[in-house]
């Protein structure tokens, strides 16, 4: 059976450390502050600003809540992000997603401060994250990164697969891992023979957005997966691993819900710490 690689239990490890992070910095005068730019109806993103929020809360760091409505429009959207870029109070901000329909998403985010931007989504900071320069870079693969490091999981040298190469997980966590000298493979929906490359991996991670895919018979013996997937499948939220088998081979393992979900909020907080400690 293998090891449970519990999310809570990493994101409340990280917790002294933020806070000891943030007592500095508020001695030094300067307090984070979270801008939350909320538009629209989607229930996903009003769910996960109210958690959010709650999670701030919990760190005593104010909350500026920017809301518009389903009707929007891209010059609105636009504005909010440039207030937001101009207050020198606000240190980080946040861009929900789904934006209403008809809203270019790129364009908006493109607009933000790049040093702003807790999310790691403009391209100034994939381009820093791919020619390995200091900047913010996104959360849930931080997420899958900190989980590693807390449990003691070695990256040198190992053999890492990611499956999914999106912009937001897949090929962030791949570049996260390369960085962190792991030896990296990057499958996708054009991968031949999937479970021939997963079987490989020493780290693997599944991060494809289809429940239950990675079976057992597609996971090396002993080999430590983490599951990014989140799907609601007959009223059950799980992950693209088929956690019930694949915990009997496997050496170590995340559960959906409880594990890489439980730790991305935390490196929001995270995120917004070290924006705050560059702009000082
Ligand atoms: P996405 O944009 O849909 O990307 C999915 C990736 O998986 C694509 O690269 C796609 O390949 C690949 N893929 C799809 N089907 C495949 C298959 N059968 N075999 C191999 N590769 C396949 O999704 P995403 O935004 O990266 O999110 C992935 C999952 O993570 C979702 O379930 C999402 O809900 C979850 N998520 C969780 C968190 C968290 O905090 N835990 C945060 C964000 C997202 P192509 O590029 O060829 O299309």
């Amino acid at each position: 059976m293998a090891r449970i690689l519990d999310g809570k239990e990493t994101a409340e490890a990280l917790r002294s450390t933020l806070m000891a992070r943030l007592d500095a910095l508020r001695r030094a005068g300067k307090e984070p502050h979270l801008a939350i730019i909320l538009a629209g109806d989607s229930k996903p993103a009003a769910m996960y600003t109210a958690f959010m929020q709650k999670v701030a809360a919990g760190y005593d760091i104010p909350v500026r809540l920017v809301k518009e409505p389903e009707t929007v429009t891209e010059a609105v959207l636009l504005a909010d992000v440039a207030a937001l870029n101009e207050d020198e109070a606000v240190t980080g901000i946040l861009l929900m997603m789904p934006l209403p329909r008809g809203i270019d998403e790129g364009r908006v985010v493109e607009t933000m401060d790049p040093d702003k931007d807790i999310d790691g989504l403009t391209t100034m900071n994939s381009g820093r994250l791919a020619s390995g320069k200091e900047g913010l870079f996104p959360c849930t693969p931080r997420a899958c990164m900190a989980i590693l490091s807390h449990y003691g999981i070695e990256t040198d040298g190992r053999r890492a697969v990611v499956i999914g190469r999106s912009n937001v997980v897949g090929g962030p966590v791949a570049q996260l891992l390369q960085r962190a000298n792991a030896t990296v493979t990057v499958c996708h929906s054009h991968t031949k023979d999937l479970a021939s490359v997963t079987r490989e991996a020493d780290i693997l991670v599944a991060a494809l957005g289809r429940p239950e895919t990675v079976t057992v018979d597609m996971v090396k013996p002993g080999a430590a997966v983490i599951d990014v997937g989140i799907s609601r499948v007959s009223g059950r939220t799980v992950g693209d691993v088929a956690f019930a088998e694949v915990k009997d081979v496997a050496g170590a393992i995340t559960p959906v819900p409880g594990g890489v979900g439980s730790v991305t909020t935390t490196m929001v907080i995270e995120a917004l710490i070290t924006a705050a400690e560059r702009q000082r």
